[in-house]
C-alpha cells in the first residue's frame, strides 16, 4: 500500500480570503478574534479540500511567512522588538512589516513603527520570506503554541496530521548573521529548541512530523554538510518519526549523506531529481520511507500520468509499504483550484491541474499503484487524452516565430556605441541635474483605479469611459509628480493590473486564470499569466498611454516595460521547450515595443527585469548557462535603440554581489535596485567590480508603511557615493509604488526631493 501525503498547501484561500482578512485587520476594520478565526477556517477548509490524503500537512499556515512562524516558535525575534508589548500577533506582524493595526495595537505608540525584517526569495521561488537575524549572542527558547494548537485543531476535526517545519539547518542557512559572525555555531544552542518541539508533538501524540531541510539540494560548504549528521542524531529520539523533506531539485554530492541520516524517512523531488531515486533507494537502509514528489508542485501543467506510472510501478513493487507519494514541493507556489475558472478557454483549462487537481492525482496514481490501471482506466485514457491534445495542438507552435529565434545573432543585442558615447549623447538632449530623481514605475493603485479596470473587463463600462478614466489618472500622476519636481517623470501604470499580466494579455501565446492567485508575500498575491505556445506581439502595447503622458508635460517621460525574463520567471510557462527559448520569444516581443517607444519619440525606457535573479538556478555549475540566455534576452529586447534613447533596468530585492559582471554585461545606462532595507549592504558589490553605467540605489522601502525622512535619505545616498562617484547616481525608491496610498507616497517623495537638492547643494 501505498502512503499519499502533500508537503504544504496554499494558504491565501482560492479567493483570496487571507489577503482580505489580514489587510481588513491592518486597516484598523476588523478585530483580532476575526482574523484569527478566519485562519482557523481557512485551514478547516483547507484540511478538508486534502481530505482523500492519508497523511495531510499541519503549520504549513501561516499568517504572513513560515519562515517567520518559526523565527517565532524558536523564540528568535530581532532585538528591536525583544522588549515590545501587547499581543504575539501584533508584534508578528511589526517584525513582518513595521507595524500592526491601525487603531487596534494598542502598542502602537510604543511598539510600532519599526524597521521591518528583511526579505528575500524562498529559493528559486517567487515566494519571498523575512529573513532571520542572527548574531553571536542569538539565543533560542522554544514557543510550542501556534504549531501544537493547530495540530489540537486538526485532531478535533478529524485530520490525519503531520506537522511540517522548517529544519535547524535550513533555518539557519536562510538567515543572516548581522554582525558577520558564523550562523552555524548557533547549532548547538539551537537544537535543544527543536528536541523539545519534537517531543511536545510527541506529547500530543503525533506519529510522522515532516522537517523541511531543502538546502541540501543547494552548493554546501564541507561545514554545513557536516553538521547534518550531528544534528539529525541530536533528534534522533524525539519520540516522533521524521520525513525528512528536500525539493526544488536533484541531491547530488549530498545523496548519501542524506540517505545514512537517522530519520525515518526521505522525500526526494523525483520530478526534477528522478535519476536519483533508484541511487537514493539502494543508499538508503531498508526500513526506511522513501517519499517522491511525483507530481510537479511548482506548475499548472497535468502530469503525464502514464508516464509517471511506467517507472513508478518498478519503483513501487520494490519498496512496497516503504513508497509514499506527494507532490513534488509544497503547493505554496501554485493556484488552489482549477475548477472555480469558468472563463478559461476550455481547450487550455483541459491541459492544466491546480492544486487541488494535482492531490487529485495523486490519489489516481496511488489506486493505479494498489489496485492496477486497470482500475482507473478511464481516468487515464483521459489523461493521456489531454496531453497528446497539448502536444499536437496548432494553437502551441507558430513556425515563424520559431523561425526568428533560429534568426538570432550577436548583432541584435549590441548598443551601436559603448556607454560613455551614448552618456554624452544623452546628457545633451537629457539636461538632468546631479542626483536627478524618480520614480520605478507605479503610483498608488487606488480603489477607484480598480473599480474602473474591473468595470472595463466586466464589460459594463466601454471603451471611451475606461480610457478617459485612465487618462484622468495618468494626468493626476504627472501633475503630482510636477508639484514633486521629480526630474524624470512615469505614467503610473493605472491602466496595469500586474506587471507581467499587462503584457501576457496581450501577447499571443499566453491564458490567463481569474483565480490563480500565488502569494508572493504576506498579504500580496500574483496572478502568473500561463504562457503555453509560442509568443509574439500583434499590435504596440504601450505607446499610446506612454506618448498621452509625454504629452502633458515638458520633462521626459520613461517609457514603463516589463522585461522577457522577467516575463517568463513570473509566469507559469511551457515544459514542451527550454526556458531559453521561451525567453527569447519573448525578448523579440518586447524589443519590437522598445522600438516602436521609441519611433513615438520617448528618450528613456525603462525595462523591468525585477525577477532576474530569482531566475538563478539553485546550484552555481548552472549560473553561467542561465545568465547567458537571459542577458542575452535583454539585450535583445533593449539594445536596438539609438545611442540618445537612454535604457534603464530595474532590479527588485537583487543582492547582486555574486552575478554582477552579468548585470553589467546587459550594458543598460541605468539601473535602479532594491537597497534602503540593507542599508546599503548590496553596494558591497561595488567595492570589488567597478560598475560602469549610472545606478539609482533605492532610498524609500516602498514594502513598509513608514515614510522615510530626509535625513534618512541623504544618510543612504552618502553611504552610496561612498562607493559610486555621484554622477552616476540616482535618487529612487526601491520599487514601484502601486501597493501605498498617496497620502504615504507624497510625504516620502518629498523626504526624496528634499534630499537630491540638499545633496545638489552639498555637492555644489
Ligand atoms: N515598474 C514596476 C512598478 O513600478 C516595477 C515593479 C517591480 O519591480 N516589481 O510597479
Ligand atoms: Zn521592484
Amino acid at each position: 500500500m501505498v502512503t499519499t501525503h502533500n508537503l504544504g498547501f496554499p494558504r491565501i484561500g482560492a479567493r483570496r480570503e487571507l489577503k482580505f482578512a489580514l489587510e481588513s485587520y491592518w486597516k484598523g476594520e476588523t478585530s483580532r478574534e476575526e482574523l484569527t478565526r478566519k485562519g482557523a477556517d481557512l485551514r478547516a477548509r483547507h484540511w478538508r479540500d486534502q481530505a482523500a490524503l492519508d497523511l495531510i500537512p499541519v503549520g504549513d499556515f501561516a499568517f504572513y511567512d513560515q519562515v517567520l512562524d518559526m523565527s517565532f516558535t524558536l523564540g528568535h525575534l530581532p532585538a528591536r522588538v525583544r522588549d515590545f508589548h501587547g499581543h504575539p500577533l501584533d508584534n508578528y506582524f511589526r517584525v513582518a512589516r513595521g507595524r500592526s493595526a491601525a487603531g487596534t495595537d494598542d502598542h502602537a505608540g510604543c511598539c510600532g513603527g519599526v524597521a521591518a525584517g528583511e526579505m528575500t526569495k524562498w529559493f528559486d521561488t517567487n515566494y519571498h520570506y523575512i529573513v532571520p537575524e542572527f548574531d553571536a549572542d542569538t539565543k533560542f527558547s522554544l514557543d510550542p503554541a501556534r504549531l501544537l494548537e493547530q495540530v489540537a485543531e486538526a485532531r478535533a476535526l478529524g485530520v490525519k496530521a503531520k506537522p511540517v517545519i522548517i529544519g535547524p539547518l535550513t533555518y539557519l542557512a536562510l538567515g543572516k548573521a548581522k554582525d558577520g559572525s558564523d550562523r552555524l555555531a548557533l547549532l548547538a544552542r539551537l537544537l535543544p529548541a527543536y528536541a523539545a518541539l519534537l517531543a511536545a508533538l510527541a506529547g500530543q501524540g503525533v506519529e510522522w512530523v515532516q522537517i523541511d531541510e531543502p538546502i541540501l539540494v543547494t552548493d554546501l560548504d564541507p561545514a554545513w554538510r557536516a553538521a547534518f549528521a550531528g544534528a539529525y542524531k541530536a533528534l534522533a529520539g524525539c519520540g516522533v518519526r521524521l520525513l525528512l523533506a528536500t525539493y526544488f531539485g536533484p541531491l547530488r554530492e549530498n545523496l548519501d549523506l542524506v540517505a545514512a541520516l537517522p530519520v525515518h524517512g526521505i522525500h526526494l523531488d523525483a520530478v526534477n531529481a528522478g535519476d536519483e531515486v533508484d541511487a537514493l533507494v539502494r543508499a538508503m537502509p531498508a526500513d526506511r520511507v522513501v517519499s517522491l514528489g511525483v507530481v510537479n508542485g511548482r506548475n499548472i501543467w497535468k502530469t503525464d500520468l502514464t508516464a509517471v506510472l511506467n517507472w513508478l510501478e518498478p519503483v513501487a513493487a520494490r519498496l512496497g509499504d516503504r513508497l509514499w507519494i506527494a507532490p513534488s514541493c509544497s503547493l505554496l507556489h501554485v493556484p488552489v483550484d482549477l475548477a472555480g475558472e469558468r472563463k478559461l478557454d476550455q481547450e487550455i483549462k483541459s491541459w492544466l491541474a491546480f492544486a487541488i487537481q494535482k492531490l487529485e492525482e495523486i490519489t489516481l496514481l496511488a489506486r493505479a499503484l494498489t489496485r492496477g490501471r486497470a482500475a482507473v482506466a478511464d481516468d487515464l485514457a483521459r489523461n493521456q487524452a489531454a496531453i497528446a491534445a497539448r502536444r499536437n495542438s496548432p494553437r502551441v507552435h507558430n513556425p515563424a516565430v520559431k523561425q526568428a529565434v533560429a534568426r538570432i545573432d550577436d548583432r541584435l543585442g549590441r548598443r551601436q556605441g559603448p556607454f560613455a558615447l551614448r552618456n554624452a549623447r544623452q546628457k545633451s538632449v537629457l539636461p538632468l541635474p546631479l542626483y536627478p530623481t524618480t520614480t520605478i514605475g507605479s503610483f498608488p493603485q487606488t480603489r477607484e483605479i480598480r473599480l474602473v479596470r474591473s468595470a472595463f473587463k466586466a464589460g459594463t463600462l466601454d471603451l471611451n469611459t475606461y480610457q478617459a478614466a485612465m487618462r484622468q489618472e495618468i494626468e493626476r500622476s504627472v501633475r503630482e509628480q510636477e508639484a514633486l519636481d521629480l526630474d524624470v517623470l512615469v505614467h503610473g501604470e493605472a491602466e496595469r493590473n500586474d506587471m507581467v499580466e499587462y503584457f501576457g494579455e496581450q501577447l499571443e501565446g499566453y491564458a490567463f486564470s481569474q483565480a490563480g492567485w500565488v502569494q508572493s508575500y504576506g498579504s500580496r498575491c500574483v496572478k502568473p499569466p500561463i504562457l503555453f505556445g509560442d509568443i509574439s506581439r500583434p499590435r504596440p502595447m504601450t505607446v499610446e498611454w506612454i506618448t498621452y503622458a509625454q504629452s502633458l508635460t515638458p520633462k521626459p517621460m520613461k517609457g514603463m516595460l516589463t522585461g522577457p525574463v522577467t516575463i517568463l520567471n513570473w509566469s507559469f510557462v511551457r515544459d514542451d521547450q527550454p526556458r531559453a527559448i521561451s525567453c527569447f520569444q519573448l525578448a523579440l516581443a518586447i524589443r519590437e515595443e522598445v522600438l516602436d517607444l521609441e519611433k513615438a519619440g520617448i528618450r528613456i525606457i525603462q525595462i523591468d527585469e525585477a525577477a532576474l535573479r530569482e531566475g538563478l538556478p539553485l546550484r552555481r555549475s548552472q549560473w553561467a548557462d542561465y545568465l547567458g540566455w537571459a542577458v542575452e534576452s535583454f539585450r535583445i529586447t533593449a539594445n536596438g535603440v539609438d545611442d540618445a534613447t537612454q535604457i534603464h533596468t530595474h532590479m527588485c530585492y537583487s543582492e547582486f554581489n555574486d552575478i554582477i559582471a552579468a548585470i553589467a554585461d546587459m550594458d543598460a545606462d541605468v539601473i535602479t535596485i532594491e537597497t534602503s532595507r540593507s542599508d546599503m549592504d548590496l553596494l558591497k558589490a561595488f567595492d570589488s567590480f567597478n560598475y560602469p553605467n549610472q545606478i539609482g540605489p533605492g532610498v524609500y522601502d516602498i514594502h513598509s508603511p513608514n515614510i522615510p525622512t530626509e535625513a534618512q535619505i541623504i544618510d543612504l545616498m552618502n553611504k552610496a557615493a561612498q562607493r559610486i562617484p555621484a554622477e552616476r547616481l540616482w535618487v529612487n525608491p526601491d520599487c514601484g509604488l502601486k501597493t501605498r496610498a498617496w497620502g504615504e507616497v507624497i510625504p516620502a517623495l518629498t523626504s526624496m526631493v528634499n534630499a537630491a537638492k540638499a545633496l545638489r547643494a552639498s555637492a555644489a
